[in-house]
């Protein structure tokens, strides 16, 4: 399983609820950036430009909660900057926990075996830990020597101790898709509850512009990543966002289902941009013109982003929202994902600008379990579709 039952069940009742309150817009994650300061500076982050005065900030505990209370939202996401290096982190995670949601602490892991006394695991609490491939590719990305067997060892302390333990990988042009699938072998040996997957945003502030994904080579990607998966792969992530990044699935970006908070407010309009800041989560959802954004809204910063924190939310909104979208993801738990022998048509030639890593905060692990076999057998349920609906007006509650 990839997550406790109790958050699959925390979150099917929390969008059931929602659904049946007629309430279109509402967060499933919040992400939490408590400071931007990292102990890295990896090639493709777009969260840690900033002056030093920026840097040494960090939200207060108070701070924290609040947010989480305006919100609501069943999961909080931590990523950052390094949570780790927040002074307050474990009074943070401590104060989430006690108010019963579902915290995924985001760590790039160099500080995570030293901070483990700071913490109680708990069904509440799971490390999310940054892995960006094999060793090799890994410290490539981060831009460090050795940061992938710190994070290994970190891992199988954190394990040890009885923490939950899940990774996040960010996928970058150049990637061997082989090379990734040698990874995930590896995160299973480990004992990872589960494993994120995305592909890079492309931060206009990330200081290597050369390796991001557009989307037809993100869909190739992920067919060949996603072909026979081992049965001991598990990944937390619905059916049907996997099945988006194949292309067999079509979402729409719903933003507010990843709302985020840091030092400056609440960013608009989601995790990946930051065009301007509310100062409450019911002025977000309330004056944001969310027609301005999503792959269909034309908008260029959207064109190919794929990102979980805009797609995620919309995939288990089509799980819960349809029969359809229900039933594909039952058969894709159970059978498997489908192959997929054709070819995505190559890119237009238009210019392709790519990255390493950034995205390595964001959470996906919202609902469903992901598919954990493969089948040679034709899926015959025909491939849905989520239009975001983008009614205007307030669904808060
Ligand atoms: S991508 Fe993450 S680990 Fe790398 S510098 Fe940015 S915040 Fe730090
Ligand atoms: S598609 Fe959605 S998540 Fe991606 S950049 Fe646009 S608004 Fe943000």
């Amino acid at each position: 399983m990839t997550v406790p039952l109790s958050q699959m069940i925390a979150v099917a009742r929390f969008v059931l609820g929602k659904k049946l309150r007629g309430i279109k817009r509402y967060p499933l994650v919040l992400m939490l950036e408590p400071l931007f300061r990292c102990n890295l500076a990896c090639g493709g982050c777009g969260k840690i430009q900033f002056p030093a005065s920026i840097l040494r900030r960090e939200l207060a505990p108070q701070d924290c909660f609040r947010a989480a209370d305006e919100c609501g939202a069943p999961i909080v996401s931590i990523p950052g900057g390094e949570p780790l290096l927040h002074s307050r982190i474990d009074e943070i995670v401590a104060g989430l926990v006690q108010r019963r949601r579902f915290v995924y602490l985001c760590t790039n892991g160099l500080k995570l075996e030293e901070s483990l006394d700071k913490f109680q695991p708990s069904r509440f609490l799971a490390f999310s830990v940054h892995m960006d491939g094999p060793r090799e590719e890994h410290d490539r990305a981060v831009c460090r020597e050795g940061t992938f067997d710190i994070a290994v060892n970190a891992i199988k302390a954190a394990r040890r101790r009885g923490f939950r333990v899940t990774t996040n990988s960010t996928l970058f042009v150049g990637v061997d898709p082989q090379r990734i699938r040698r990874l995930f072998d590896e995160m299973s040996e480990l004992g990872v509850e589960g494993m994120m997957v995305s592909p890079g945003y492309r931060y206009e502030k990330a200081p290597d512009q050369e390796h991001f994904l557009a989307r037809n080579q993100t869909r190739r990607l992920f067919r060949e990543l996603l072909r026979n998966p081992s049965p001991r792969w598990r990944f937390n992530h619905t059916p049907l966002f996997l099945e988006f990044l194949r292309g067999k699935w079509e979402l729409e970006c719903t933003p507010w289902g990843n709302p985020t908070y840091n030092i400056f407010g609440w960013q608009r309009p989601c995790y990946l941009l930051d065009e301007e800041y509310c100062q409450t989560f019911r002025e977000l959802m309330e004056t944001t013109d969310w027609s301005r954004y999503g792959q269909s809204s034309g908008n260029p910063k959207c064109r190919d982003c794929m990102v979980h924190c805009g797609y995620e939310p919309s995939a288990v909104a089509a799980t819960f929202g349809s029969s359809r979208g229900l039933l594909r993801s039952a058969w894709i738990s159970l059978r498997g994902f489908e192959p997929i022998e054709e070819s995505v048509p190559p890119e237009s030639n238009r210019s392709r600008r790519s990255s390493p890593h950034a995205d390595h905060a964001l959470q996906g692990p919202i609902g469903l379990n992901a598919p954990r076999r493969a089948t040679s057998e034709l899926v015959t349920i025909e491939t849905g579709s989520l239009a975001a609906d983008r009614s205007v007006g307030s669904d808060l509650e």
